[in-house]
């Protein structure tokens, strides 16, 4: 049985109502394959999910980029920022429960930026998996691993053991996408290639194989998602008076940005030997940023078919292109 394609925007902090509104006409004007080839399921902010529910078209679904890992209660003002370090377990909250009510059928848990950010243990992303799938939410499971865990060698190692938490407390994975997405290729110049994509999928399918059952892991869907690191487009997506704020904000993918030019401007006018051994590289960078070109291993308009046609990749988990009409050729590459 064919594994259908399956693509997620993921829109992270991201919009206004105008910004929103603008996106999802964009969405449902475009070509898309039917519903039988793709399903795409659109993750905007929690304060946008109702008007995106009634805006979108009825082929798209709709999905939380996040939900409390049990019933909620007295958690005043909180809505899904919660930090371990200050208090764990008296925070945060969007209850799988309100999303039912609002007719959401899908979250996103253990995304990195949560694991990393706000220190999402696995057990903690599999609790939440467990109590969403409990509530009739189907979710979409991230895992990955830092730069530091790839250079160990420790990828699979880390991948399965976030899969082994969720797999310890969930036996039906029919209503689990899982998507990988390699936290390494964030703010290094490292950009994950449809290879490397394919490889830690199939160690995935694998690790499903060995551990849940056949059936699960030919049937579950492994999406991609890599993460976004050039610095020329968070500038380019600032605008007007908030542009120096959203330019700071982004100072991680900034600093890689600036740290390439300057580095070369300095060895050039030095006569580094440095500037000797990397100009190649430097130019090459040079060139990408100077022409926009995304240096990074997020999937995007340009390089989703490559990916696609990888044989254990069913899908993307897109982030800064699905706000974008670029995310339109994104679902095409299902056919
Ligand atoms: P990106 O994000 O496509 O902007 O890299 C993917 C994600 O974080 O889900």
């Amino acid at each position: 049985m064919g594994r259908k394609f399956f693509v997620g925007g993921n829109w992270k902090c991201n919009g206004t109502t105008e910004e929103v509104k603008k996106i999802v006409n964009v969405l449902n004007e475009g070509q898309v394959p039917s519903q039988d080839v793709v399903e795409v399921v659109i993750s905007p902010p929690f304060v946008f999910l109702p008007l995106v529910k009634s805006l979108l078209k009825p082929d798209f679904h709709v999905a939380a980029q996040n939900c409390w890992v049990k019933k909620g209660g007295a958690f005043t003002g909180e809505v899904s920022l919660f930090h371990s370090k200050f208090k764990f377990d008296e925070s945060c909250l969007c209850s799988a429960e309100m999303l039912v009510n609002l007719g959401i059928p899908w979250v996103i848990l253990g995304h990195s930026e949560r694991r990393l950010i706000l220190n999402e243990s696995n057990e903690f992303v599999g609790d939440k998996v467990k109590y969403a799938l409990s509530q009739g939410i189907k979710v979409i499971a991230c895992v990955g691993e830092t730069l530091e865990q790839r250079e160990s060698g420790s990828t699979v190692d880390v991948v399965a053991a976030q899969t082994k938490a969720i797999s310890e407390r969930v036996s039906d994975w029919s209503n689990i996408v899982l998507a990988y997405e390699p936290v390494w290729a964030i703010g290094t110049g490292k950009v994950a290639t449809p290879a490397q994509a394919q490889e830690v999928h199939s160690e995935l399918r694998k690790w499903l194989h060995a551990n849940t059952s056949p059936e699960v892991a030919e049937t579950t869907r492994i999406i991609y998602g890599g993460l976004q690191l050039s610095f020329l487009m968070n500038v380019q997506s600032s605008k007007g008076k908030n542009s120096l704020r959203s330019f700071y904000a982004n100072v991680n993918s900034c600093v890689l940005g600036y740290g390439a030019v300057m580095a070369a401007v300095l060895a050039r006018v030095l006569q580094l030997p440095f500037w000797r051994i990397h100009e190649h590289v430097l130019c090459m960078y040079l060139f990408l940023i100077a022409f926009g070109i995304p240096v990074s291993g997020s999937v995007n308009g340009a390089n989703c078919k490559e990916l696609a046609a990888q044989p254990d990749v069913d899908g993307f988990l897109v982030g800064g292109a699905s706000l974008k009409p670029e995310f339109i050729d994104i679902i095409k590459s299902a056919e």
